[in-house]
């Protein structure tokens, strides 16, 4: 599970949108709905409405795997981010601790069953 707007691995809020389309690229069309998760360090700068420190972050995370992020990609993370913006609804919802993981047993009654 990644922030979605700078793919660091420690989301911890949630945002909501209404849904709606987005063209990534010539004829390619996406809907964005549900849950958009942010990081500690996204909150503040989506908040404020200010996303260049966010598009930075993405492209530093993007470098380091070897990925060089163009100008026009910028641009459209952009306008993504403000279409986000546009559709998003309410408050940042902190994530609740996680439950525990499902336990690998049950117990089916007071004796142990074999
Ligand atoms: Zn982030």
């Amino acid at each position: 599970m990644a922030c979605d707007f700078c793919g660091s691995l420690k989301p911890a809020w949630s945002y909501t949108t209404k849904s709606f389309l987005f063209e990534l690229g010539p004829g390619t069309i996406i809907r964005c709905r549900g849950n958009w998760r942010a990081c500690d360090a996204c909150k503040p700068d989506i908040d404020a409405g200010n996303f260049e420190p966010i598009i930075d972050r993405l492209e530093a995370g993007r470098k380091e795997q070897g990925q060089e992020v163009s100008a026009s990609a910028r641009a459209n993370v952009k306008s993504y981010m403000e279409e986000f913006a546009l559709h998003r609804q309410g408050e940042a919802v902190k994530h609740e601790p996680k439950p525990p993981a499902e336990r690998p047993f049950e117990v089916a009654g007071n004796e142990l069953i074999n």
